[in-house]
């Protein structure tokens, strides 16, 4: 698999060969425009492997099943949320349809009843982040890890259950948020079919966009309070089924345990 380790090994065999050549036959522009493009080809590499969950590149992170069936996963991102959630929870729960959800941890103050129901109504829950700052893959790893042990300690106290599952703000990944990932010992969850429900311009049209090119196993990223989620989420679950697909929560499509 092409990582951020082997893109590092690459990059130094490149740089070793261009200092060697220096060195034999002097700096030439030829060469210069040599480093530029490597340089360049290595930053635009980092911020591919930063932004796209799905290309694995600094965490493996889980973002398809395959469970050999017509199964797939929807998940909610950024609640709970007093005057979204229970909307999301009322459709779900009339198309008996269960799902996950990746709470921020200081959502939940005041909410907590509502993640009470999320368990109670068979949801699974994960960790999202407490503070989700625009920065959070850029602090440090011990800020990183304090602001993640925060959310999984709100999410205990009101559920007593300890979650594996992870998703990194934003989806973005980097070094710190892999070692994050690593250290306690969490599930990074990703997704196959990005939405962009909180961008969308009409309840149709993001139907006709989460559906197009629907597959067996896809793990769909919704948000609690994206503009026309609520607006579209019981047709996009009936036509989805009208197509075959069956819903399942992600931890029984990704095959793994959701809490310690
Ligand atoms: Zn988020």
């Amino acid at each position: 698999m092409f990582n951020h380790v082997s893109a590092r090994i690459v990059f130094a065999l490149l740089l070793a060969v261009f200092v060697f050549t220096c060195w034999k036959y002097g700096i030439t522009r030829w060469q210069i425009s040599a480093i530029g493009m490597l340089l360049v080809s290595y930053v635009v590499l980092l911020v591919y492997g930063s932004y796209f969950i799905q290309s694995n590149f600094f965490v493996k992170s889980l973002c398809k099943g395959d469970t050999g069936k017509k199964q797939i996963a929807i998940t909610f991102d950024d609640g709970p949320m007093k005057d979204f959630t229970p909307k999301v929870l009322d459709i779900l729960k009339t198309e008996k349809v269960p799902a996950a959800f990746f709470l921020i941890g200081r959502n939940i103050q005041g909410n907590e009843e509502l993640v009470k129901r999320m368990i109670a109504e068979g949801h699974v829950i994960g960790n999202h982040s407490f503070e989700h700052g625009f920065w959070f893959s850029l602090q440090s790893k011990s800020k990183m890890i304090s602001d993640a042990e925060k959310c999984d300690t709100a999410i205990k106290e009101v559920t007593g259950l300890q979650p594996k599952l992870f998703r990194p703000p934003y989806g973005v990944t980097n070094p710190m948020v892999a070692q994050l990932i690593k250290q306690r010992n969490y599930h990074s969850i990703g997704w196959s079919v990005r939405t962009y429900d909180t961008n969308a311009k009409s309840a149709e049209g993001l139907l006709q966009k989460t559906l197009k090119n629907l597959c067996a196993g896809d793990v769909i990223l919704f948000h609690d309070w994206g503009q026309h989620t609520i607006g579209m989420l019981s047709e996009f679950i009936s036509q989805a089924r009208k197509r075959g697909f069956e819903f399942v929560r992600v931890d029984e499509l990704l095959n793994i345990k959701a809490y310690y």
